[in-house]
């Protein structure tokens, strides 16, 4: 199966990258602000990496200021949710990019920079080189994701023609591991493909 690293972060063609600093420059985060803060307190890792970088905006239209087009951007693609609520959306941009969009930090920069684009559902900012990467890696899953629910029928058959329990535990087994995969995908729909 391989994990995160092989999956994803070492197959990541770094060339792609424009160089714009638009991800640094106008950034949100999928946890509240207020939530971020409290985490970091209770010595969490992340919260307290993203914390020491990132500066928040005082309001929506302060980052629209920097660059309206990614905020919009983010909103749009957020509003998609239907668990959407705008008053617990944060936008930060980080205190180390330069004017002429590069890291001041970069040779010191944290894991969490290392590994941006992080995700193929990550929202990028419009232009991002990594945009159509990411589309592809999306659909790469999401025909993996479909091929499993095959195998999962195939097992179902094949329980139905077995009467040896060893044989059958096995089946279960390997049903389950399918189905724990289908269900880490789930919050991007992968009950539907
Ligand atoms: S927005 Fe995309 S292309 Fe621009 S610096 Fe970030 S990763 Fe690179
Ligand atoms: S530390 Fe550098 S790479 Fe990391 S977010 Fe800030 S500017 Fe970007």
């Amino acid at each position: 199966m391989g994990n995160y690293e092989e999956n994803y972060l070492n197959k990541r063609p770094q060339h792609l990258c424009h160089m714009c600093g638009k991800c640094c420059r106008v950034v949100t985060t999928s946890i509240p602000y207020n939530k971020l803060q409290e985490m970091a307190k209770n010595n969490d890792k992340g919260a307290k990496d993203f914390l020491s970088l990132f500066v928040p905006f005082s309001s929506i239209d302060e980052a629209r200021n920097v660059d309206a087009e990614i905020v919009d951007n983010i909103i749009n693609r957020l509003k998609e949710d239907e668990n959407y609520k705008e008053d617990e959306i944060t936008f930060y941009t980080c205190k180390y990019l330069q004017d002429n969009n590069l890291c001041s930090r970069y040779e010191t920069r944290l894991d969490l920079c290392k590994h941006c684009p992080s995700s193929p559902w990550v929202i990028v900012p419009p232009g991002c080189g990594f945009e159509g990467w990411l589309f592809w890696q999306r659909e790469e899953i999401k025909q993996k994701i479909r091929r499993s629910k095959e195998e999962l029928l195939e097992l179902k058959l094949l329980k139905m023609r077995t009467n040896d329990e060893e044989a059958l535990q096995k089946i279960v087994a390997v049903e389950n591991k399918i189905l724990k995969n289908i269900d880490y995908y789930k919050k991007y729909g992968s009950e539907n493909w």
